[in-house]
Formats: C-alpha cells, structure tokens, sequence
C-alpha cells in the first residue's frame, strides 16, 4: 500500500498544482497529515506570536488520480483515521465566534488516551475527522488557500468527514488532485472557538472514480445520510446554496417536480453548520437515504 509523506504538502488549491504521487482508482493509500500548525505547538506556554503562520493549514498532496478528468467524480472513502497521542487547542483574540471577548491567547494541550480526552477534568470520547481535503479547483474559481473552503472542498471543517464516511469531489482538472490535512480528534458544529482538537495523522483511503458524473459541491455520505457540503460568505448564502442543490438533487433523484421535491425537503432535510469560523461559512444539507439511497442520487446526476 502507498504511503504518502506528510512532508509534501501544500498551502494553495490552485488549478495547475503538481501532483507529488500518482495511484489508480481502486487504489487504497494512506496519507500522513500534519495538525493546522504544522507541529509548531508543543508546549502550553509557547507564545501563538512566534508561530510561523506561513506553515499553517499544510494539506499532504497533491496525488494524481489516472484516469480522472473534468466532469467526474472523485470518490474518496475514509477507512480510518489514526490520530497522534496530544492535540492542541487555542484561543486567539479576534478569532472565532467571541474572539472580541478574548483579552489574550490561550494554548491548551490534551493527551489522548484510549479513545478519550481529559480537559479540565471532563473526560469524553474522541470522534476523528479531517478538516481540509480537496481537489484541483476550477480555472474560472482560481486558486484557494488550504485555510478556505469552496466547490472544490478545502477547509471544509465538518465533523461527518471521519472514518466510515464517502466524499464525492467534482473532478476538475486532470487526476483530481487530492490533498488533505488538518485532522481534529474532536471538533463540534460551527468550531466555536477557532480550533477543533488539532492533531496530526494517519489516514487511511480508499480512492475510486465515477465518470461522467458531475456536482457543483462536495456531497458526504453517512450511515444515515446523503450531505451537501456547501460554503458562502455569510450563513444565509452557505444555506441557500446547500438547500439548492439538495432541493434539485432530489428533484433529478426522485424525478420529481421541483414544488414537490421543495416540500418534501422541508420535511426531511436537516440543516447543519460545519463552521463559522474559517474565511467561508459552511454548512451541510443531509437528506435521508430513507428518502433517496446515495447510489441512486449520484446515479441521476
Ligand atoms: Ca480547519
Ligand atoms: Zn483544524
């Protein structure tokens, strides 16, 4: 099985990135991800001023998927994700939710242990995820920096992107170009405070391809659920987008009316924020599968 060296990463999401491997699609990989300060954090009392921010947000890629060109989809599988043993949270002041509350910044450090963390004497069950991990941008959508989600994913921060789950990502450029990092040991919906429980990885994928398939935002699959990820710059633009297009993704799946698919969302479709904290706001739109099977859905695209 391929390894991928977490020290060939990435900073930008451009179009014309170079890819750093190449695999095929069926291919299972695993790939080393760095935590969003590059392991520039390992003690509490470090000063958040001396960290070179130049280094944050490294995604490990790009990896050149054959045989993957514009107007398929790149589907990605999370078999598991293997964290480090300490995770870094932060606070800083202007940043998150009430960061114009936060007088100075904070670094706390948190040993994992048997699948728990202990903060301040709380001890609770960790739930990994990956926070950044995208393709090759459009050329019309230019570059992104890893700390932005957009169409092409990146920073996406949401918290059902964790082993067990499927990502669909549009292709948009020759071998899709897939690059990730930024792992959480836990983070809640929305990142309240800036940082989820930042940590570095291991993460085990499974890559395959869907031709001639296309979308305009990333989808998750879960047990339960089929979910856009969409991002805009404020939430009611993130909603809007993300509603669309579950609207018309259950329109085309269930070769409905438009009115009809419209309610039947009302009905059905919960609304998430993933975060509200990174240069877009994300939130994801998750229809049942009870509704429409994710097989079925992609199948009408
Ligand atoms: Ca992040
Ligand atoms: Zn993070």
């Amino acid at each position: 099985m391929k390894i991928i060296s977490g020290d060939k990463v990435i900073y930008r999401f451009s179009p014309d990135m170079k890819a750093i491997e190449s695999i095929l699609p069926g291919d299972t990989i695993v790939v080393e991800t760095n935590d969003c300060f590059f392991q520039q954090i390992v003690s509490e009392e470090q000063i958040l001023e001396e960290v070179d921010y130049d280094r944050l947000n490294p995604a490990t890629g790009p990896i050149y998927v054959e045989g993957a060109e514009p107007g398929d989809l790149l589907q990605v599988k999370i078999l598991s994700i293997d964290i480090g043993e300490k995770g870094v949270a932060a606070v800083v002041p202007e940043e998150g939710v009430l960061g114009d509350q936060v007088v100075k910044p904070i670094i706390k450090i948190m040993d994992i242990e048997d699948g728990q963390v202990v903060f301040n004497g709380i001890r609770f069950s960790i739930s990994p995820m990956i926070g950044v991990i995208g393709v090759a941008p459009r050329k019309e959508d230019g570059e992104w920096a890893t700390d932005s989600p957009w169409r092409h994913g990146g920073n996406m921060d949401t918290k059902d992107i964790k082993a067990g789950s499927t990502l669909y990502f549009p292709v948009n450029q020759a071998g899709a170009l897939l690059a990730l990092g930024d792992c959480h040991a836990i983070m809640g919906d929305g990142e309240i405070c800036f940082t989820g429980l930042e940590i570095p990885a291991q993460v085990m994928l499974k890559i395959d391809l869907i031709k001639n398939r296309s979308i305009k935002w990333p989808l998750v699959e879960t047990d339960e659920y089929t979910m856009v990820i969409a991002s805009g710059d404020d939430l009611e633009e993130a909603v809007y987008e993300a509603t669309n297009q579950a609207v018309n993704h259950i329109k085309s799946g269930l070769e409905m009316e438009w009115e009809d698919a419209y309610i039947l969302a009302s009905l059905t479709v919960d609304l998430k924020i993933s975060q509200v904290v990174d240069p877009k706001m994300t939130v994801r739109a998750a229809i049942p599968k009870y509704i429409i099977p994710t097989e079925k859905l992609i199948g009408s695209l």
